[in-house]
């Protein structure tokens, strides 16, 4: 577990990087995320913005950051909320103006209900505005407002800015490539994950509820200070060929298998693993016969896994093999690679094979840089799942109407190849059944 200097180091060594980028001359404006109303007076639980917390490890609301590199008395601010004793024997306690810079590492820290005051003062000789726009209109309009303000004062006898850049891309790059530390957290969060699934697996029998099943999941993240990372799909039979099933609220059935696609976040990094299993402990020769399909494209499309490989080519390797697998099904007639070009797999394949993962689930950074897929990098994270839905209906064998599969784990690129962050959960049929015969006790 990476200690606590270790991390505000971390984020001293991001903060570096953030200034460098920016340059003299810019100030980058990075806001906490807003609360969100649930219903009426109760709001969702707080998240912060992920780009706020790479940065800053603050948790609060109402809360701004600004990056002025080369200020003299300060190249990082923050402006949060005061102490205010009232508001905290409601709501809990605040870090405060006074603390901030001892807590959080800034140079300076301001209440929050000055920025009208401050704000436009620093903006003023600045170049440059980095920003990241577009995310929240209203607070785009209020930093209008305070540039505007700027203009209006120094009429043009002092430097203004005169150019809007976009801060995403500066801080996307940098959180795309995960640190040995980083690394460390998502597999925590990969591995408390994969134990959840195989406590899933253990409790599972038929006509228990999906709900019930989820519940065991959400059971084994919370009492390790952990929440869901997005909302868990548990879904049994052919509810898996929906592939954001969350209802979550049907009976699992006696002969039929269940997908589980759940991740915990765990300090802020996002577990994100499919796992699908029969109800009753017991794979049927054609649930069986799919499922190898699905872990031959697992496995291929891990060995594509490799630093300098492209971002696609994990994706293509399974693309391959569950063609090829739903040619031997029977359910796709023709040769392999015509029925590739032709996109006949995404008839039962319509998802790609991976997504980034790190503090959002599907986490930022491009895909591809000038039109071409990006080359795998060590430290890049994403996940490896592939899957096959193969839905009732005409022309389709009616011994595999209704079976929906996916496999996923977190990888890591290191070194060597794959280094998957999430390990733990069976994944051979023989395993899933093996482990479905112990119960969890
Ligand atoms: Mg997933």
């Amino acid at each position: 577990m990476a200690s606590h200097q270790t991390l505000l180091n971390e984020r001293a060594r991001r903060r570096r990087h953030l200034l460098r980028a920016v340059g003299t001359g810019g100030i980058a404006i990075l806001p906490a995320a807003a609360e969100q109303v649930r219903s009426r007076d109760t709001h969702h639980p707080y998240r912060q913005n992920s780009d706020f917390f790479y940065f800053t490890g603050f948790e609060e609301p109402d809360a701004i950051a600004v990056f002025i590199p080369g200020r003299k008395q300060g190249e990082y601010l923050m402006f949060c909320r005061d102490r205010d004793p009232q508001r905290e024997q409601w709501d809990g306690k605040r870090t405060g103006v006074m603390l901030a810079p001892q807590v959080l590492e800034c140079d300076d820290a301001f209440p929050i209900d000055d920025i009208d005051d401050i704000l436009p003062g620093l903006i003023e000789g600045c170049d440059q505005v980095y920003h990241t726009f577009g995310l929240d209109p209203e607070f785009d309009a209020q930093l209008m407002s305070w540039i505007n303000q700027v203009h209006a004062k120094t009429r043009g006898w002092q430097n203004t800015p005169t150019e809007f850049v976009a801060l995403d891309p500066l801080m996307h790059e940098m959180r795309i490539g995960k640190s040995r530390t980083e690394i460390g957290q998502m597999r925590r969060a990969g591995q408390l994950t994969a134990a959840a699934h195989i406590r899933a697996m253990q409790v599972c029998a038929p006509d228990m509820m999906e709900y019930a099943l989820e519940a065991e999941l959400g059971y084994c993240y919370r009492r390790e200070g952990a929440f869901h990372a997005f909302e868990p799909i548990v879904a049994g039979g052919e509810n898996a060929c929906t592939l954001h099933y969350i209802t979550n609220r049907e009976p699992l059935k006696d002969g039929d298998l269940v997908l589980i696609d759940s991740g915990a976040e765990l300090d802020g990094y996002a577990g994100d693993v499919s796992r699908t299993f029969p109800v009753n402990g017991r794979f049927s020769d054609p649930q069986r016969e799919v499922y190898e399909v699905v872990l031959s494209a697992y496995h291929a499309a891990m060995a594509a896994v490799q630093s300098g490989n492209a971002f696609c080519d994990p994706h293509d390797a399974a693309v391959q093999e569950l063609t090829r697998g739903l040619v031997k099904l029977g359910l796709l007639k023709g040769r392999v690679n015509n029925l590739i070009r032709a996109g006949e797999h995404t008839r039962f394949f319509p998802h790609r094979t991976s997504h980034w993962l790190g503090l959002d689930v599907h986490d930022v950074g491009e895909y591809k840089t000038d039109k071409a897929w990006r080359e795998l990098e060590i430290g890049n994270v994403l996940t490896i799942e592939p899957g096959l839905y193969i839905p009732s209906g005409p022309g389709i064998p009616k011994h595999y109407r209704g079976i929906g599969i996916r496999v996923e784990d977190d990888v890591a690129v290191a070194r060597d190849g794959a280094d998957v962050i999430s390990a733990g959960a069976p994944l051979s049929v023989e395993d899933i059944e093996a482990t479905m015969a112990t119960s969890s006790g």
